[in-house]
């Protein structure tokens, strides 16, 4: 690449948004030269406007509307332009790029992921949740509007990194680090903490993907955003549990041979691969996968008793019908509860569990939702089912 690649950073107060500002600053022969657009964030001002003007962003946008004001003087005499509010947001995400980084976390991301599709950009994509929630949907737009739909999550970017015969996949193998409780019993995770489930071994991450992936519904959720990323059918998605994070996932193709992409658990690889796609940049400066430091690889089947999420992250996309949309809606809430101190870590699988069935109960033989209005009406109707099951008030 050549020209000044223009990128925009949705959520870039957040751990995926900072690295994406890390890899677009980075200035070396053979990189591309970066020309920042959009920044967003949710509520918090300050790190936002820190941000936009170390980037030299043209816009940059606060969800929190109450946030505009402090947004404008803090970038007052910079040439930037502030903006607040879920409208702003979209427009701000369907601006002219050349990438735009879904760094979004939850189905809040949707709209704008949604809206950096129809634009027609290279969409670097982390905020899986939308994936799960509309994957074909999302696929749909991303055909009509000749958007390519580039997987930062590690595994899925390994994936798409050694996916050159889709036709002749035999299965799809996600690795999984196991996360904080891979060896703990039940009842060291019955009382376990917000901290003890936020300390993740390898990855530094925000709260919500840290407790999912202590409860393992982040690997759930994974391979459902695999299933519609990658057209495969659940039954040929497997889970491995490798706690080293070196090897980021598998491709096994049906004449014997494993693909697999390795790499130390560093975030900015696969958000570069992606912002550098087609082609490939470089990170110098950093440090170096050394196999033989390392030693030994370790492998071991997924646990399935003591990690429910799995199971009800297959029976959802088996299923469909929405139900992916309803596992997730009741599983952010249940997580942001979690969080709050006002359920127990065991208590997340275990309501988006019941919460699911009775949708599956009373939906069984439903069609995919066709627009995106039916998947916020079912995402609304999963929020609201978790917190009666969870007597909670919103
Ligand atoms: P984070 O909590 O660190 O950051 C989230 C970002 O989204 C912040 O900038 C925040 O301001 C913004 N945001 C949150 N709620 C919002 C809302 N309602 N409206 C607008 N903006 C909002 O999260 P993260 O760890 O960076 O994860 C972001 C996404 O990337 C998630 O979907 C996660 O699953 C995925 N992901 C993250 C990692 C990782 O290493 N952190 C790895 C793979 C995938
Ligand atoms: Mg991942």
């Amino acid at each position: 690449m050549s020209d000044r690649v223009r990128v925009s950073i949705l959520g870039a107060t957040g751990s995926v948004g900072a690295s994406a500002l890390d890899v677009a600053s980075t200035q070396c022969e053979g990189a591309p030269a970066f020309e920042v657009v959009a920044v967003t964030a949710n509520t918090r001002v300050d790190e936002l406007a820190r941000a936009a003007i170390k980037a030299r962003a043209k816009v940059a946008v606060i969800a929190d509307e109450a946030g505009y004001g402090a947004l404008k003087s803090a970038l007052a005499g910079s040439g930037i332009e502030a903006a607040a509010g879920g409208n702003a947001l979209i427009e701000a995400a369907g601006r002219d790029a050349d990438v735009v980084v879904a760094g979004i976390v939850g189905i809040a991301g949707l709209p704008t992921t949604l809206a950096a599709i129809r634009q027609g950009a290279n969409v670097a994509l982390a905020n899986k949740e939308s994936m799960v929630c509309a994957g074909a949907l999302l696929r749909a737009e991303a055909r009509e509007a000749g958007a390519n739909l580039l997987p930062i999550d590690s595994e899925h970017n390994a994936i798409f990194q050694v996916l050159d015969r889709p036709e002749r996949v035999d299965k799809l193998i996600l690795t999984a680090s196991g996360g904080p409780f891979r060896s703990a019993s039940m009842s060291e995770m019955a009382s376990a903490t917000p901290e003890q489930a936020c300390a993740h071994p390898n990855w530094s991450m925000g709260a919500k993907i840290s407790v999912d992936s202590a409860t393992m519904m982040n690997k759930g959720l994974e391979l459902i955003e695999a299933a519609y990323l990658f057209d495969v059918p659940e039954s040929r998605i497997e889970v491995l549990i490798h706690p080293q994070s070196i090897i980021h996932s598998l491709v096994a193709y049906d004449d014997g041979s494993v693909l697999a992409q390795l790499g130390l658990p560093d975030m900015r690889t696969p958000i570069s691969y992606a912002m550098s796609w087609p082609s490939r940049m470089p990170l110098p400066g950093r440090e170096r996968l050394d196999l033989a430091k390392i030693g030994r690889l370790d492998f071991s089947p997924p646990d399935n008793q003591r990690f429910p999420a799995l199971r009800l992250a297959r029976s959802a996309v088996s299923e469909g019908g929405g139900a992916p949309i309803v596992l997730n809606g009741a599983n952010e809430v249940a997580v942001a509860a979690f969080l709050q101190r006002r359920i127990g870590f065991l208590t997340i699988s275990e309501v988006a569990g019941q919460v699911l069935e009775v949708f599956l109960n009373g939906h069984s033989g439903r069609p995919d939702p066709s627009t995106f209005e039916e998947v916020y009406d079912l995402d609304r109707w999963a929020r609201q089912r978790t917190l009666e099951q969870l007597r909670l008030a919103a």
